[in-house]
């Protein structure tokens, strides 16, 4: 049984290392935030507070999301284990965990905070179809426009060098108490997440492995 959680500041990789783990041990990817936007789209009555918070701007209060990842990780699907994503978020919220579920380890993609706020001023979106772009890792063929349908490349709203800074200040604020709470009981793995995908990839296989060998059952 695998039971991780990844963490790490937006467009440290996370998604797709998540995506990469899934496939490499059949783990069930549990990303919080999909949870959240599939419950605002099926217009659940958990998705209506859901969107309600999201709307004025607040995070989405404690309890509700130990409720979403209770009742997912209650549905037992997971027979290899899980890859939780999203969460927790705070510190309260790693406590919650640690009192109601085990883990095996906690994965922290780490990318310094200027490559990260690169990689974020450099993302685009088609204002026609929506689709994402990135200048760094997936540039159109013609610059500032869609690949797919000509439309127009643009930056979000919420991409500003301000706001990005703002939001990584927020992240890192918020995560370095999860962090020291999981470093007390051995948990984390910190991967340099400035390596190619295939690289962190690989190191986190390699490390996971390690720390699974050193939990296992004791010789006699
Ligand atoms: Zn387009």
């Amino acid at each position: 049984m695998h039971k991780y959680i990844i963490m790490g500041a937006q467009g440290c990789g996370k998604g797709t290392q998540s995506l990469l783990l899934k496939q490499t041990f059949d783990l069930v990817h549990i990303s919080v935030g999909d949870i959240f936007r599939s419950q605002i789209e099926s217009r659940t009555k958990l998705g209506a507070r859901i969107r309600r918070f999201v709307n004025d701007g607040q995070l989405v209060p404690d309890e509700i999301v130990e409720e979403i990842v209770r009742r997912r990780l209650d549905e037992h699907d997971w027979n290899y284990g899980f890859i939780l994503d999203g969460f927790p978020r705070n510190r309260p919220q790693a406590v919650f965990f640690l009192e109601n579920y085990d883990v095996d380890a906690v994965i922290y993609i780490e990318v310094p905070h200027d490559v990260v706020l690169r990689r974020l001023l450099s993302r685009r979106l088609c204002s026609q179809c929506g689709l994402d772009y990135n200048l760094i890792f997936h540039r159109p063929t013609v610059a500032g426009v869609c690949d797919v349908c000509g439309g127009e490349l643009v930056q979000r709203a919420d991409d500003t060098e301000k706001a990005v800074a703002a939001r990584l200040k927020d992240f890192y604020a918020k995560t370095e108490p999860i962090l020291e709470l999981f470093r007390q009981k051995e948990l984390v793995i910190t991967v340099d997440g400035t390596q190619s995908q295939q690289e962190v990839h690989q190191e986190v296989c390699t490390r996971l492995t390690r720390s699974h060998a050193r939990s296992g059952p004791a010789n006699p």
